[in-house]
């Protein structure tokens, strides 16, 4: 008998010997768990496309509670990721950031249903329509407010006064927004549009964001990373594989 069947999503895989393959999958149930997928590679692979990066599926997994490998059952495509995939370049790399920033911050056989909502919730938002660009920033947010790691954008890091409207400004020994009284700032600053384009963020849904311009949602990418760095003690390997394809789609 399966030790368990829930909805999942790929984050990766690698290979394991001649035909199988590791994958690692946020379940919805168990949170982030590693299963063997036997036959998965090779001439026949039994699980064709279901294993793809960000694909939606329905798995058996069997083992021993608490193992850290499980084994791979059945694994039924629910939502194929490959519509995302095939809207481009950027769609693509979202989805490579979006499947290692998932997997960075999920812990192991801890469930996490609101960041199995917000997963499922940005990858639909890209496939229908919504800028990868964007839609990268609202995840990075979101995995970052939930693990209690975004600064509050209203009060004072330093004295819990009332920020005023308009610019944040980020002091890194605080490790938050800081008022004029407790300035100066070490910075980065964010612009009132950057500011702007945050509240939206915690609350809309990815699906409605606006754009406010390349620059502000540069300028959130580069304070999201420095957070995501800091929490993580490594850099992300996505940020700069996209810079590098970007820089060569464009030369
Ligand atoms: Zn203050």
């Amino acid at each position: 008998m399966a030790l368990l069947t829930t909805e999942a999503l790929v984050l990766r895989g690698y290979k394991l010997g001649e035909t199988s393959k590791v994958v690692v999958l946020l379940t919805r149930e168990k949170g982030k768990v590693r299963a063997v997928a036997r036959g998965a590679r090779g001439g026949r692979p039994r699980y064709q496309s279901a294993l793809e990066p960000l694909s939606e599926v329905r798995v058996s997994l069997y083992g021993r509670q608490g193992a850290e490998l499980l084994r791979l059952g059945q694994a039924e495509l629910l939502h194929s990721a490959f519509r995302v995939g095939e809207r481009g370049l950027d769609a693509a790399l979202f989805l490579s950031s979006c499947a290692e920033l998932l997997d960075a911050f999920s812990p192991e056989g801890e469930a996490e249903d609101r960041v199995y909502r917000l997963a499922l919730a940005v990858v639909r938002a890209v496939e229908e329509g919504a800028d990868p660009a964007l839609v990268l920033r609202y995840l990075e947010a979101w995995l970052l407010r939930l693990h209690g790691l975004y600064p509050p954008l209203d009060r004072c890091s330093s004295c819990s006064r009332a920020l005023p409207e308009g610019r944040l400004e980020y002091h890194r020994t605080a490790h938050g927004f800081v008022c004029p009284a407790c300035g100066p700032a070490s910075g980065p600053v964010l612009a009132a549009e950057a500011c702007s384009l945050l509240s939206e963020i915690f609350s809309r849904p990815p699906s409605t964001l606006a754009g406010r311009g390349e620059p502000h949602v540069r300028a959130l990418e580069s304070f999201h990373r420095d957070l995501v760095s800091a929490h993580l003690e490594r850099d992300l390997r996505s940020p700069r594989v996209i810079r590098e394809a970007t820089r060569e789609a464009a030369s």
